[in-house]
C-alpha cells in the first residue's frame, strides 16, 4: 500500500454459505434501472426529443471506446473485444428505428420510450435458447443504462467488463443465475438477500465459488470497480482491506490449504466410525459435470442428484432421449456406487420457463416438486422412463421429492408402474429391481413415515426442506434466517421417528439436506441411526473424517441427552462440545 492510501476499510456482516476467499475489484449488478421520469410530450416536441437521443447514442459511443482503448492498454486488445458488441448495440437500426417510431406513436419523453423499447428488446432475446443472444441481451441491458444516464445528463457508472476476473455483488441470484456462472470470471459473490439453504448457496457450494449472502443493502453501498475482499468462511465483505487484514486472510488461505491437503488423503479411505459402524457417505449434485467432483473427494456415490437444473437456462424442455444420455453417463461415472436421481423438484425457488408462478402467493407451499410432476404427466413420464432406461448402465435408485403422504406416495409409484409396463411393451429393457426411494421432507411424511415405509426401498431425509416446514421459516428469507435452527427439539424428534420407523421396516435412510455436511451435526445424525449422509461434494473429505473419529455409543449418549433438552442452543451447545472434542481443526 502507498503511505498515502490512508482509507479505512469497511467490514459487512452477512452469512457465509460457500467456503472459500475472493480478492479482487467489485462488479455491482442492479437488475433496476434508474429511476427514469415518464411524461407526455407534444408535436412540437419531437424534433428535440429525436436531438437529445441522437447525442447521447454519440456520447455513448465515445465512452465505450474509451473504455475499450483502457481497457485494451490494461490487459490486452481481446478483453477489449467485449466492447465491440457494445459498439454494435449503439448502432442498432432496429433498436433505433422502433424508438423512434414509437416518440411519433406514444409521444413520451425520449428515457422513458428508449428504455421501454431497449428492455423489452432485451428481455425477448434473453428467453431465445442460444447463448449467444443471451450474451446480446445483457449487451443491451449495458448499453441502455448508459443511453438513459446520457440522457439525463449523469456521469457514466464505472462499470466492469464481466470477461475480467471479479467479485459479483448482486441485490438476490436465482439458482439459474448461479448454474450459468462462468468460475474463470466469478472470483466469488455476494448478495444482499438469500440464505445457508437457498438452492443459489447450494450451487455455489458445488461450483467450488466462495459466497456471502444476505448483506441486506450492499449493492447500495458498493461500486463497481472498488476493491474488496471476501470471506465465504465467516460471512464477510471487506471494501478496501488493509494491510493487516490481506496479511490474516493470506495466513488463513494457507491453513486451509494445507488441511485440504491433508483430507485428501482419506479419499480412498473407508467413513466407519471408531467402532466399526459403516455409513455411507455419498454426494449431492445439481449438473451432470459435477460428476468428477465425486469421484474426486472420494464419495461413495450420489444420493441426490438434483435433475431439476436440466431443465432450468432453456427455453424447450429436455426430451426423453437427452436424459437417458445424460444420466446414463453419469451413472457410468459412479459405477459400482450408487446413483439416486430425484425426479425433478421444479417449483419454489427453481422456475423452468413456462412454467406459470404469478399467482403462486406461497410457492415454497405451492406445485412444486411431486405436486407439479403428477399435474404434468407427460413431462414426468419421459423422465421417469429415461431414468428407468439408464437403471441399466449402473447402480441407479429413483426417488421422490416432497412427498407429504401415502396416497400422492402411491400415485407416483403407480406412475412408474404404467412407465415399466409400456417399456416391456416396446421391449426397451431396464432395470426391473430399480430401487425406489421416498424424500422425507414434510412434516406429515415424517409423522406417517411407518406408513410410507412399507411401500419404499428407502428413505432420504431433505432437513432443508424439513426444517422450514415444521418452524414455519422460510429457507431463502435471510430476515428469519436465525430462526433457522436444525437443532430445534421439534425437529429431532421428526429424524428420530423416521429413523425408527426406516428401521421397523427394514430400509434404510440417508440425510440429504445440508445438515448432513454440516459437522457439527453429524454426531446427532450418526445417534439418530441414520445410514446414510449425502453431502456436497468438496464437503465429503471433512465429513469422512468427522464420522472416522465418531464412536456410535458416543453419538447415541448425545441424542439421549439432547432429547431431554428444551432448546435448540442447549442442543446445538452440546453437539458442538463433542465436535470440539474429536476434529476442532475442521471446524
Ligand atoms: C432438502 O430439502 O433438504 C433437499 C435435499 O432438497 P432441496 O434442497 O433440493 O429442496
Ligand atoms: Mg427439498
Amino acid at each position: 500500500m502507498s503511505s498515502g492510501d490512508t482509507r479505512p476499510e469497511t467490514r459487512f456482516y452477512g452469512a457465509g454459505v460457500s467456503p472459500g476467499i475472493a480478492r479482487g475489484t467489485v462488479n455491482v449488478v442492479t437488475d433496476d434501472f434508474e429511476e427514469v421520469a415518464h411524461y407526455r410530450i407534444s408535436a412540437d416536441d419531437i424534433a428535440g426529443e429525436i436531438g437529445r437521443f441522437e447525442t447521447a447514442l454519440i456520447q455513448t459511443r465515445a465512452q465505450i471506446l474509451e473504455m475499450q482503448q483502457k481497457i485494451a492498454e490494461a490487459i490486452g486488445a481481446k478483453d477489449a473485444g467485449i466492447f465491440d458488441a457494445h459498439l454494435l448495440v449503439v448502432e442498432d437500426r432496429t433498436l433505433i428505428d422502433e424508438v423512434l417510431r414509437k416518440l411519433e406513436n406514444d409521444r413520451y419523453n425520449v428515457e422513458y420510450v428508449f428504455q421501454e423499447v431497449a428492455t423489452h428488446y432485451a428481455d425477448t432475446l434473453s428467453k431465445i435458447d442460444d447463448p449467444y443472444l443471451r450474451e446480446r441481451a445483457l449487451d443491451i441491458q449495458d448499453v441502455t443504462r448508459r443511453v438513459v444516464r446520457n440522457l439525463q445528463g449523469k456521469a457514466p457508472k464505472p462499470v466492469l467488463s464481466m470477461a475480467q476476473p471479479h467479485v459479483l455483488v448482486a441485490h438476490n441470484l436465482t439458482p439459474s443465475d448461479t448454474a450459468t456462472m462462468n468460475r474463470d470470471h466469478v472470483l466469488g459473490f455476494a448478495t444482499d438477500l438469500g440464505s445457508r439453504t437457498s438452492h443459489t448457496a447450494i450451487m455455489a457450494r458445488s461450483l467450488g465459488i466462495p459466497a456471502v449472502v444476505g448483506l441486506h443493502d450492499v449493492t447500495q453501498k458498493l461500486e463497481s470497480g472498488q476493491e474488496v475482499l471476501l470471506d465465504g468462511y465467516s460471512g464477510l465483505l471487506i471494501l478496501d482491506p488493509t494491510p493487516e487484514t490481506l496479511w490474516h486472510y493470506g495466513e488463513l488461505k494457507d491453513r486451509k490449504r494445507r488441511v485440504a491437503e491433508k483430507l485428501t488423503e482419506l479419499r480412498e479411505t473407508k467413513s466407519t466410525t471408531r467402532d466399526g459402524r459403516h455409513i455411507v457417505l455419498s454426494a449431492n449434485i445439481e449438473l451432470p459435470t459435477d460428476v468428477d467432483t465425486v469421484v474426486e473427494n472420494g464419495a461413495e456415490g450420489i444420493g441426490l442428484y438434483r435433475t431439476e437444473f436440466l431443465y432450468l437456462n432453456r427455453a424447450t424442455l429436455p426430451t426423453e432421449d437427452e436424459q437417458y444420455a445424460t444420466y446414463r453417463k453419469v451413472a457410468e461415472k459412479v459405477a459400482p456406487h450408487p446413483l439416486i436421481i430425484r425426479t425433478f423438484d421444479l417449483g419454489g425457488d427453481k422456475i423452468a420457463l413456462g412454467m406459470n408462478t404469478d399467482d403462486e402467493q406461497n410457492p415454497f407451499m405451492g406445485l412444486r416438486a411431486i405436486r407439479f410432476s403428477l399435474e404434468h404427466l407427460d413431462i414426468f413420464k419421459a423422465q421417469i422412463r429415461a431414468i428407468l432406461r439408464a437403471s441399466q448402465a449402473g447402480n441407479v435408485k429413483i426417488m421422490f421429492p416432497m412427498i407429504s403422504g401415502l396416497n400422492e406416495l402411491r400415485r407416483a409409484i403407480g406412475v412408474l408402474d404404467e412407465c415399466k409396463a409400456e417399456l416391456q411393451a416396446e421391449g426397451i429393457p431396464f432395470r426391473v429391481e430399480t430401487e425406489v426411494g421416498a424424500m422425507i421432507e414434510i412434516p406429515s411424511a415424517a409423522l406417517c413415515a411407518d406408513s410410507l415405509a412399507r411401500h419404499v426401498d428407502f428413505f432420504s431425509v431433505g432437513t432443508n426442506d424439513l426444517i422450514q416446514y415444521t418452524l414455519a421459516v422460510d429457507r431463502v428469507n435471510e430476515r428469519i434466517a436465525h430462526l433457522y435452527e436444525p437443532t430445534h427439539p421439534a425437529v429431532m424428534r421428526l429424524l428420530k421417528m423416521v429413523s425408527d420407523a426406516a428401521h421397523a421396516h427394514n430400509i434404510w435412510v440417508g440425510v440429504c439436506g445440508e445438515m448432513a455436511g454440516d459437522l457439527t451435526m453429524v454426531p446427532l445424525l450418526l445417534g439418530l441411526g441414520m445410514d446414510e449422509l449425502s453431502v456436497s461434494a468438496s464437503l465429503v473429505p471433512r465429513v469422512k473424517r468427522a464420522v472416522q473419529t465418531l464412536s456410535i455409543p458416543e453419538c447415541q449418549q448425545l441424542v439421549a441427552d439432547a432429547l431431554a433438552m428444551d432448546t435448540p442452543t442447549e442442543v446445538l451447545a452440546r453437539c458442538g462440545e463433542v465436535a470440539q472434542k474429536h476434529y476442532a481443526d475442521l471446524i
